[in-house]
């Protein structure tokens, strides 16, 4: 059999984790999953039960100026009806913290104390400050290409603001040089100080970044596999020095898919409806039908074609 996948999925088996190993599907609640998500979700459970890994659901809903509890429910309502079931941390274990008003191990929002832990674990080792910094303040300072990320320049780096002027924290990383090789993509190299220079790991409204509770909670999950988009290749190597400083021994494997995109090239937005799991539901899509339009579209197949959920792990099996 032809794939679209470029020949790439031959390698998985010797370079995954023996059975066993753990991978998560971790979307950010800020809006309705769309077929972007699906990609990711086909890639995440096609190769954890091709492979014997065991998923694990995270509610990346870190940011809470962004993320709304109807998308969470949305969330878990769009897995279940998918027939896309979590090893660890099923739909179920949210609905029932979330009716008793209890935390939750795998939902960011309430995992304040968990990230707290861990900066204070690094502001031992003096690897933490303040910074009094807006993002107008850096753009000033730092000047970048449209497309190009800031790079946070260490206005604050040897400050000495006190901390309580502000929730901002940053860490101070050194100029390491990460070298990985990703699974689909081969080797690269990274230098996240001259990327993105010291890690905001809280912003100044007090909310948790995305790449400090990721790298917190890959540590804390387990998890052996990260597979994610390639829009997140940049992030790998901050999340790898990141971990280490966290004590993390090892680092998780990465493997970075291919983007979903419309038919007229642009990326997938969330502020584009045509693409909504709700709005194709609702127009009467059933969950195979959508499986196999996500499948296409990441190039797994080579047409449209109704996949259903138990043939996602064919699309990449030896
Ligand atoms: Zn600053």
């Amino acid at each position: 059999m032809t794939r679209g996948a470029g020949g790439w999925t031959n390698g998985l088996a010797a370079a995954l984790p023996a059975p066993g190993w753990r991978t998560r599907f971790a979307p950010a609640p800020t809006g309705w999953l769309h077929l972007g998500h699906l990609v990711n979700a086909v890639h995440v459970w096609g190769i954890a039960r091709a492979y014997g890994g065991r998923v694990l659901l995270r509610l990346e809903d870190h940011d809470g100026g962004r993320c709304r509890p109807e998308y969470t429910a949305g969330v878990l309502d769009d897995l279940d009806w998918l027939g896309l079931a979590p090893d660890d941390a099923p739909t179920a274990s949210f609905r029932a913290a979330t009716a008793v008003g209890a935390p939750h191990d795998a939902r960011q929002s309430d995992q304040g104390p968990r990230y707290a832990a861990a900066l204070d674990a690094l502001a031992a080792h003096g690897l933490v400050y303040a910074c009094r910094c807006s993002r107008r303040d850096i753009a000033v300072v730092a000047p970048h290409q449209a497309g190009d990320e800031p790079r946070y320049p260490g206005l604050c780096r040897d400050a000495a603001v006190s901390f309580e002027e502000t929730f901002a924290r940053r860490i101070r990383l050194d100029d390491t040089t990460i070298t990985f090789e990703d699974l689909r993509l081969g080797a690269h190299r990274q230098q996240p100080a001259s990327q993105c220079g010291d890690l905001l790991a809280r912003d100044r409204h007090g909310f948790w970044t995305y790449q400090f509770a990721v790298t917190v909670d890959d540590l804390h999950h387990g998890i052996d596999v990260v597979i994610r988009g390639e829009d997140l290749l940049a992030s790998t190597g901050r999340q790898w020095q990141l971990a280490a400083l966290l004590g993390r021994a090892e680092p998780p494997r990465v493997l970075h898919h291919g983007l979903l995109v419309h038919a007229d090239g642009s990326k997938l937005s969330k502020a584009r409806h045509d693409t909504g799991l709700r709005d194709l539901r609702a127009a009467g899509a059933t969950p195979g039908e959508l499986l196999g339009e996500a499948a296409a579209r990441a190039g797994l197949i080579p047409q449209v074609r109704p996949l259903p959920v138990d043939a996602l792990a064919d699309l990449f099996a030896p």
